[in-house]
């Protein structure tokens, strides 16, 4: 079979990390077996649709690298095959024209929730009248009333639900449009979608929109069905538990390589850390190992794996990353002694956006220690720092000198590392917690270290 996933969110909004998540699946899934994976934005709703939003699902989707590589369907554009299937649908009797009007279908709707049964309009079994030629109408599908549907879902299981439960859903609205129940079916089917692969929200959805396939005798594509992604509190995952829009994470200092690696953890399992890389899990997802029950998303976990993976990188992409995101402009000199710095400040944070607390005292010009109890603690042993800072200057520029230069200081004045170290990195970082000392000072420069360790406090 050659598979066709498709990834269909609406732009109404930022692209949810529920919405990723149903992305990298698609993504995957298509990769595994050798197939399409297409993009279908969902504009079907004028009123709530934006470019601004498309534009956001764009860019999370280049973020995680899963966007299409073919053409992206624009679902407004298929606005007239989705009308000829309602009028097919029409003249095959599988749908009929409603003419309630508002006030009769609120009555209908208040009947409904009063009894429990679905709004099935008394115009499914009238015959057209002529006098009603002129007025308003909707399109409605017949539901079948009898028997039930059973979908074997590939995560869901089997489930089977009794057709009379079903309501005649509004396929084509008075204004002529078609819903995005209508619409997505008939894009489906169009785009030869084997593998419908979405949020289990969609569930329901997909007893309804099977009866459109049935009817007009289409290949059923399979189902998956996935699970909502939860709070740690085990409710629907919303802003109270922090950020829920992709790009977020993004500016909060995530790498896109730990976004799509925790995203693909929440629900699908597998034995090794590294399968939930691109590369592994492209050769090795299952929806079939998909978990039934809703996954939690827990910011630690995140932040874990963020810090291992900020961690193994390159220290040229890390770089990037930082100077992109504080936009700082270096010069060679700096840049050298950042790069040669960073995988012992990486070390440091789990987010690259705290990285500004550990680096903000490399590249001041004039700087000095801030903190005011240190400040009392550099007055003390000013003297102590203005003699290293001049056997410093005295020294050849190389970590092992610059070793013995400090060593020889502690031994002649019967001194201990533990007791100059503090004071030292105070003076030069303005901090009590920093890389390895003797490779700050090498790093800052001659110049630089005198005038720091030099400072009248
Ligand atoms: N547009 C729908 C949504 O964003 C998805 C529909 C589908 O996948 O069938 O929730």
């Amino acid at each position: 079979m050659n598979v066709i996933t498709r990834f269909a969110p609406s732009p109404t909004g930022y692209l949810h990390i529920g919405g990723a998540r149903t992305a990298i699946f698609n993504y995957l899934f298509a990769k595994k077996h050798s197939g399409k994976y297409l993009v279908r934005i969902e504009d079907t709703d004028k009123k709530r649709s934006s470019e601004k939003a498309i534009k956001a699902i764009h860019k999370g989707l280049n973020w995680l690298k899963v966007n299409s590589e073919y053409k992206i369907i624009y679902q407004s554009q298929n606005f007239n095959s989705h009308i000829k299937v309602a009028y097919e649908l029409l003249e095959k009797g599988f749908a009929y024209k409603c003419f309630l009007n508002s006030d009769e279908l609120e009555k209908l709707r208040i009947k409904s929730r009063e009894n429990g049964i679905p709004i099935k309009s008394p115009w499914r079994n009238k015959k057209e009248q002529g006098k009603n030629q002129n007025k308003e109408f909707v399109i409605r599908l017949k539901m079948p009333s009898n028997g039930t549907t059973t979908i074997d879902d590939i995560v869901q299981g089997k489930v089977t639900v009794k057709n009379e439960i079903l309501d005649d859903m509004v396929i084509l609205r008075s204004d002529n449009t078609p819903t995005y129940m209508l619409s997505s079916v008939v894009d489906d089917n169009n785009m030869k979608i084997t593998h419908i692969i979405r949020g289990d929200d969609h569930f329901n959805n997909a007893f309804r929109q099977i009866q459109i396939i049935k009817y007009l005798d289409w290949n059923i594509p399979y189902y998956a069905h996935i699970p909502l992604i939860h709070g740690t509190d085990g409710t629907k995952l919303s802003k109270r538990h922090g950020a829920t829009s992709l790009f977020d994470y993004h500016n909060l200092g995530y790498t896109s390589e730990a976004m799509f690696s925790y995203l693909l953890q929440l629900g699908w399992s597998t034995k090794n850390d590294q399968d939930y890389f691109m590369d592994r899990a492209t050769k090795l997802f299952a929806l079939e190992k998909v978990n039934k029950s809703p996954a939690k998303f827990d910011l630690k976990k995140l932040n874990h794996i963020n810090a291992k993976i900020l961690n193994n990188m390159n220290v040229n992409d890390v770089y990037k990353l930082v100077i992109d995101k504080f936009k700082l402009s270096l010069s060679n000199e700096e840049q050298k002694r950042f790069k040669s710095l960073l995988p012992e400040l990486v070390k440091r944070v789990q987010v690259y956006t705290d990285l500004e607390d550990e680096f903000d005292w490399l590249f001041q010009k004039n700087f000095f220690c801030k903190d005011k109890n240190f400040q009392s603690q550099l007055q003390k042993h000013n003297l102590m720092l203005k003699e290293i800072g001049s056997r410093l200057q005295k020294c050849e520029w190389t970590i092992e000198s610059i070793k013995n230069c400090l060593n020889q200081y502690i031994l002649q004045n019967s001194l201990t590392f533990k007791v100059i170290g503090p004071i030292l990195r105070m003076a030069l970082t303005g901090k009590t917690n920093s890389p390895d000392l003797v490779s700050i000072i090498y790093e800052l420069g001659c110049t630089i270290t005198a005038n720091r360790l030099n400072y009248e406090y």
